[in-house]
């Protein structure tokens, strides 16, 4: 089964905080391969709440050190035998993840922008991110192709870093039309900027880590503009949404006989 479990769909600090929506980070299950991008409060409750099959992770993907992304890093990996692909300076300088739980790793890969990763029978290569602290994205290959824009402003040649995903999930906290007094986040506009400068687009679009600034902007509002605008299907990530990667299709993952 190919899937994507989004294990929360909120973003940043207010988001965090509240969970409501849940911070829980993204599951995929790829060619027969389990990983956990960006586990932040409560993943490991919510997947166990949706009865969400978490047993058997092999890979935990961490893209910087916001505690929204990695404060259950140290809970999977005292739980599974698992690996760890991690932003380098999360690891080297924030010590987000114990020296204990490093050590009991299967492997520990620290990384920067601009790397591949083989971790059979998948490809995992790392993207640029402008962001408050350092950090960087994912693009995970097998069959399908997975694009994830971890927490970024806008930079020239974006485009060319997800050229060609099947999904390419981002990570918006900006509605469209509006500018932020500060520019540390996504927008909606530039999901469109992004998308239309591909060669190939993605044929599913989804925006996660959602702020309360799109929450209080109606996130199908947002999507049906993105989808107006660049011409793919364009979907609001909810918690426990599960993505067919099969299809492309989403459904609720709590009413889901298939978790
Ligand atoms: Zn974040
Ligand atoms: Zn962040």
């Amino acid at each position: 089964m190919n899937r994507i479990v989004f294990l929360g769909s909120g973003g940043g600090r207010t988001i965090m905080f509240t969970q409501v929506p849940h911070t829980g980070g993204i599951f995929i299950e790829l060619d027969g391969k389990k990983m956990i991008i960006d586990p932040g409060p409560g993943s490991i409750c919510n997947a166990r709440r949706i009865k969400l099959d978490i047993d058997g992770t092999e890979l935990i993907l961490l893209s910087h050190r916001h505690v929204d992304h990695a404060t259950d890093v140290n809970a999977y990996l005292d739980g599974l035998d698992t690996g760890l692909i991690a932003e380098r300076t999360s690891i080297e300088e924030e010590h987000v993840v114990s020296p204990y739980h490093l050590s009991k790793a299967k492997f520990v890969k620290l990384v920067s922008e601009g790397e591949e990763i083989a971790v059979p029978p998948l490809k995992i290569r790392t993207t640029k991110c402008v962001h408050t602290s350092p950090a960087v994205g994912f693009v995970i290959e097998g069959t399908k192709k997975i694009g994830y824009t971890s927490d970024t402003v806008y930079y020239d040649g974006m485009e060319r870093q997800f050229d060609g995903v099947d999904v390419f999930i981002a990570n918006v906290l900006v509605p469209h039309g509006k500018t932020p007094n500060v520019l540390k986040h996504f927008g909606v506009d530039d999901v469109i900027k992004t998308v239309n400068s591909m060669n190939v687009k993605p044929k599913l679009i989804v925006l996660s880590h959602l702020s309360m600034w799109m929450l209080r902007n109606n996130p199908s509002e947002q999507a049906f503009i993105v989808k107006k605008m660049t011409g793919v299907r364009t979907i609001p990530a909810k918690d426990d949404m599960v993505v067919d990667l099969d299809n492309l299709s989403e459904h609720d993952g709590k009413l889901s006989k298939f978790l």
